[in-house]
């Protein structure tokens, strides 16, 4: 019989979905970082639920607060790359009964943090029980806004768009998939002044996240290796393809190139930005779904990939 772990993620969630239909009021349904629905001219709701389990996304060791402070702050990311912002998050715990009472009560001291800081309402949520020897479980579901002309969607990319992300990428393992700040000030910067044609954040890595948001945008990317922005003692492949950074990813026309990097200088000086690549007609490569759009190089850089594989994949085993 065949199990889920023969499945790709991407693959499981489309077979799943097949066939659901939606009202007119859902503006964008599965496939981006949150769900849109319409609210009023002005203003969209934002909606996401997100899962961290004891032993695929933290560990029996790690500090429950950083716990917490990671449960929450993925919602918070994707809300960010939408261009908007948080606004209700509810929390489900599945906890088995030998659960310390200030292991969780730590948890929510790092769920509280997150909304003192991003100015969130938790409102409510659901606890459960699970058998003993059964991984701790935290599920987060949120509703964020987004004004309606800062929508930003993985779908808007045009063939030579270029492509930037936010900060530095790779090894997240060895603490930042902890302690990241989910880019709500820039995503929400970027909407209203630069008008990014597509948007998402890293969580699974660009090797498998650019892949996802060029399948939207129906384009092919070009980028390139030696530009990635690499975090301390990482290398480009990890770069590419640990996850976990929750950095931004986007696409800008070339023409705002460079008001873009010169305001970023400006109004976020502590982070970094890079250009790494460019979106491109749409190919057959990228068509086969499978992230080995990048192409020939030309000549002037020798350490273009020529293939991109990997980042995360949360059921696929091999
Ligand atoms: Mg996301």
């Amino acid at each position: 019989m065949s199990t889920i772990s023969h499945i790709k993620e991407d693959a499981l969630i489309q077979k799943l979905t097949e066939g659901i239909t939606t009202f007119p009021e859902v503006l964008v349904g599965i496939g981006d970082d949150c769900a849109v629905i319409e609210k009023t001219e002005n203003e969209h709701t934002l909606l996401k639920t997100d899962t961290v389990v004891e032993n695929i996304h933290f560990t029996p060791q790690e500090d429950p607060e950083r716990v917490g402070w990671k449960a929450a702050a993925r919602v918070v990311s994707d809300f960010a790359s939408m261009g908007g912002k948080p606004e209700a998050l509810m929390v489900t715990i599945i906890l088995p009964p030998d659960t310390e009472q200030d292991w969780i009560q730590k948890v929510y001291n790092g769920l509280k943090t997150v909304a003192r800081k991003f100015g969130f309402s938790i409102v409510g949520g659901e606890t459960s029980s699970t058998a003993i020897g059964s991984p701790k479980i935290i599920s987060i579901s949120g509703t964020g806004t987004v004004e309606s002309h800062n929508l930003t969607l993985r779908s808007g990319g045009k063939p030579s768009d270029l492509i930037y992300v936010t900060g530095t990428l790779g090894g997240s393992i060895r603490g930042k998939h902890l302690d990241f700040t989910p880019r709500i000030k820039e995503g929400l910067w970027l909407a209203r002044h630069i008008k990014p044609t597509a948007m998402m954040d890293l969580s699974d890595g660009v090797a498998k996240d650019l892949p996802r948001l060029c399948k939207s945008s129906s384009c092919g990317f070009e980028i390139f290796k030696s530009r990635i922005p690499l975090s301390h003692n990482c290398t480009a492949d990890q770069a590419l393809r640990d996850g976990e950074d929750y950095e931004l990813l986007f696409t800008i026309p070339k023409a705002s190139k460079q008001e873009l990097e010169t305001a970023w200088k400006k109004y976020f000086p502590d982070l970094q930005l890079t250009q790494i690549g460019h979106l491109m007609e749409k190919t057959p490569e990228v068509v086969a779904e499978e992230a080995s759009a990048i192409h020939a190089p030309p000549e002037t850089d020798p350490q273009q990939m020529n293939q991109l594989e990997g980042g995360w994949d949360h059921f696929q085993k091999d």
